[in-house]
């Protein structure tokens, strides 16, 4: 069993894929909750902090999320889906954090499924969960972003890197890449130190970094700082093409 908050058929807004047609599952639940990026929101008159998907991060949701327990169902509702698109497209399981269901049965018979039919995977995550990739080998075909939180996450910095999930991923996948959010603050004290530090875990990867903001009335106060911090080190930049396009908008 695991939850559904969203899915949805669009383009992929950021990191190395940005700009493919891509089919987004959007998972329930996360490990972490990042405090400390920007986002405000209302839960029964209490206000908390959280990132731009604290609707998928945040149990005070989870009425609003769809139960998972039927791995047919969702295969044919996304056999459907691929039918009325007109072919099969990328794959992008996000969240939240979607790893926390990598041995979640229904869960894994649907990724198994995806592969089995050609479709590329890729899974937006936090970096901070190790997979059995012998017991459950369908990952070694997936792609891995791997959006590892730096501190301005507000999370420390034990929850935020783990070493030993980090070489996992890199070692066992088929492709994994660095992808961090960062801003303009950030630009100019600690980034570079905190990605040399995880670089030295991740020495092969390829890095990308975007600017922090969920809105468009954000995103640029930290874009041109970021850009020119790619220029500088030799990374690449990531826009964030939906927000851009979308604004706030949820679900597309
Ligand atoms: S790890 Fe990602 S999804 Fe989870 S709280 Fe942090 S930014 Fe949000």
């Amino acid at each position: 069993m695991f939850y559904l908050t969203e899915q949805f058929f669009s383009i992929q807004g950021e990191g190395k894929y940005a700009g493919v047609p891509s089919y987004f599952l959007r998972t329930g639940g996360c490990n972490l909750s990042c405090p400390g990026f920007g986002a405000t929101y209302e839960v029964d008159g209490e206000v908390r902090y959280g990132c731009d998907t604290y609707f998928a991060v945040d149990s005070a949701y989870a009425r609003q999320w769809s139960r998972v327990d039927d791995s047919t169902v969702l295969m044919e509702k996304l056999q459907q889906e691929f039918e009325i698109i007109g072919y099969k497209p990328d794959v992008v399981i996000t969240g939240g954090e979607p790893l926390m269901y990598y041995n979640d049965k229904t869960f894994y018979t649907i990724v198994n499924w995806l592969i089995e039919e050609g479709i590329r995977i890729t899974f937006e995550t936090n970096g901070t969960i190790e997979i059995d990739f012998d017991k459950f080998p369908a990952y070694k075909n997936c792609v891995f972003a791997l959006s590892i939180k730096l501190a301005n996450s507000g999370e420390p910095a034990s929850k935020r890197i783990v070493p030993q999930a980090l070489k996992n991923l890199q070692n066992y996948s088929k492709e994994t890449f660095l992808k961090f959010t960062i801003d303009k603050n950030l630009v100019e004290t600690t980034a570079i130190d905190e990605i040399n530090e995880i670089r030295k875990i991740l020495p092969r990867l390829e890095v990308f970094c975007m600017p922090v903001g969920e809105s468009r009335d954000t995103i640029w106060k930290n874009d041109r700082a970021v850009f020119e911090f790619c220029m500088k080190h030799n990374f690449r930049y990531s826009d964030r093409l939906h927000i851009r396009v979308f604004d706030t908008t949820q679900g597309v």
